[in-house]
């Protein structure tokens, strides 16, 4: 089979003003950034809020292995089949960061024959938007230590500045730094760091901001650092927030392209899944619903986390009700789930996979706690056999679900279509009563532990008196209806990355609690937690070059 470059590069790409036709977006409200990609106008978007939402299904995923689940490429298959069998169905998707793209190998716009286009575009420069985050954050940096240069009005304590600085890039030696080095015109030297830009604030706030508006009122509210007497200074106290937005005007207008089959993809934002939400922005989810009758849309990680937080975070924030939930498997992610290691992977093994399967269990009954009805697809591999694929079937039938296979990734469409029907049926039924898993009005503490006992199936939540004052403290100062971002390993229910399946009876520890007053979370660290990724030994920028004919090579 052609590699995924080949495949895109061979797709024959309609003017995207066809693409905006087909959900009657005029041409004068489609900013057009070269011919296959378009922003959409703000006064568009305004004018739609009478109509009525389409369906909103969310694919999530069994916990990650390094084999790899695909919940872009079965997003992007599934919105073509639900198109395939004459629904009008439109993706949503995350933009790509630099970063891990010139690291690890592998793009954002899905795979085979379900992938985004133009796939070059999405995966490097895009439409911009992410130069803008990081220039509307680092304004407010420079615009930090330029108030504390002259005069320092506000009294921020320069040791207490919590606001870094960002680059769309995985730089492990700006993590930390000190600034202001060489003399009294640079001003006063302390010690700052930079994280990559789908780790900044800014990034998370314009992915949940519903407005241009309300995008400058959270602006306002990032708390950059603190007074000696610890009392917070906000953006907007130094003034950054209106320029900020300025900044962010064209950014929050939600990017139309297509996908292989010319179906309509909304690619906008792209925040971490962990220290934020990692879903696409609201606005591009709910632009989409107006114009569309079935809005298929992905969550990073595994359901325990993406899932989680794309209910409890972005649907509870935004008001969205999904009606439906894919969650994504494959045979030899379970097959590592049940214990085989990395190398043993194309040999047949039922038994790893029935054992496994305790881990997609635990996703199927997590998935329904938010009363969202859910089938499981197989993303199907080359060389899954018959009897591991009928095991799972069994073991789903069961758990009272469906596990359909699909081939969208070899065929397109046509591999998917069964799934399609199926999310058709489970979206028109009528039986999704979504509600967040807790109340705003639930304290901080209470609800980590919700999380952890219900999700994570943990034992008890460990918090040293410092994490506990904390969060009595932010509730104190009005923060205590802020739903919780908990940042942990995504590559299982517990702390340990190693345990895999569905372990129970954990302990989970947490390290450190974060505010994001902007954005609206309270980010909960239970261990390691990475905001500058650092480039591998051999980073895939090394094979990536332009051949004789112009076109990017080795990005993929
Ligand atoms: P996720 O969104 O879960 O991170 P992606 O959909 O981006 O996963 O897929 C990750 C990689 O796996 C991509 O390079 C994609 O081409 C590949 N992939 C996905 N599904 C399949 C499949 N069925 N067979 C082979 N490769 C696949
Ligand atoms: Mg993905």
């Amino acid at each position: 089979m052609a590699s995924d470059i080949e495949i895109a590069r061979a797709a024959k790409l309609k003017p995207i003003q066809e693409i905006g036709e087909r959900l009657d977006i005029p041409s004068d409200h489609l900013l057009p950034f070269g011919h296959d990609k378009a922003k959409i106008s703000e006064e568009f978007i305004k004018s739609l809020a009478e109509k009525e939402d389409g369906k909103l299904i969310l694919v999530t995923a069994i916990s990650p292995t390094p084999a790899g689940e695909g919940k872009t490429t079965t997003t992007v298959g599934l919105g073509d089949a639900l198109n395939a069998i004459g629904k009008n169905a439109a993706v949503c998707l995350r933009e790509a960061s630099l970063g891990p793209c010139f690291g690890m190998k592998g793009g954002a716009a899905g795979g085979g024959h379900a992938q985004v286009v133009p796939m070059e575009s999405m995966n490097l420069h895009f439409t911009g938007d992410f130069h803008a985050i990081t220039s509307a954050h680092n304004l407010l940096s420079a615009m930090i230590d330029n108030h504390i240069y002259w005069d320092n009005a506000q009294e921020i304590d320069s040791r207490r500045v919590t606001w870094r600085r960002v680059l769309d890039m995985n730089d492990r030696s700006l993590r930390t730094i000190t600034t202001s080095l060489g003399g009294v015109v640079n001003g006063f030297p302390r010690e700052a760091g930079f994280d990559i830009t789908v780790a900044s604030e800014v990034m998370a706030i314009l992915c949940l901001a519903d407005d241009l508006e309300d995008l400058q009122k959270r602006l306002g509210d990032i708390i950059i650092g603190y007074r000696r007497d610890r009392s917070p200074v906000y953006c907007r106290d130094i003034g950054a927030d209106g320029a900020m937005t300025v900044l962010l005007q064209q950014a929050m207008q939600p990017n139309l392209v297509q996908t292989l089959e010319n179906n309509p993809a909304f690619v906008h934002g792209g925040p971490f899944a962990n220290i934020a939400h990692g879903c696409n922005s609201v606005v591009a989810t709910k632009t989409a619903l107006k114009l569309a009758d079935y809005v298929v849309t992905e969550a990073g990680f595994g359901a325990d986390l993406g899932a989680e937080k794309f209910f409890d975070i972005k649907c509870r924030k935004a008001g969205l009700k999904p009606d439906a939930a894919v969650i994504v498997a494959t045979i030899r992610a379970l097959k590592m789930n049940g214990g085989v290691a990395k190398g043993d992977l194309g040999i047949e093994n039922v038994n790893a996979v029935e054992k496994g399967c305790s881990n997609l269990g635990r996703h199927i009954e997590n998935v329904r706690q938010f009363g969202v009805p859910a089938v499981v697809a197989i993303n199907h591999i080359i060389g899954d056999s018959d009897a591991e694929i009928q095991a799972i079937k069994d073991y789903v039938e069961e758990k009272g679900a469906q596990a359909i296979i699909s081939k969208h990734w070899a065929n397109g469409s046509a591999g998917a279509t069964e799934l399609a029907e199926k999310v058709v049926e489970l979206a028109e039924s009528g039986t999704s009563q979504f509600a967040p898993l807790y109340q705003d009005e639930l304290p901080l503490m209470e609800k980590i532990s919700t999380i952890a006992k219900r999700i994570y199936r943990a034992e008890e939540v460990l918090a040293d008196k410092k994490v506990r004052n904390q969060l009595k403290q932010w509730e104190d100062q009005g923060f205590g209806k802020l739903p919780v971002c908990m940042a942990k390993t995504q590559y299982s229910f517990s702390t340990d990355p190693d345990l895999r399946g569905a372990p129970t009876g954990h302990s989970m520890p947490i390290r450190e609690v974060r505010l994001s007053a902007g954005a609206g979370f309270i980010v909960v660290i239970c261990g390691e937690i990475m905001t500058m990724p650092g480039l591998p030994r051999k980073p895939a920028a090394e094979s990536i070059h332009l051949n004789a004919k112009g076109e990017i090579e080795g990005l993929f």
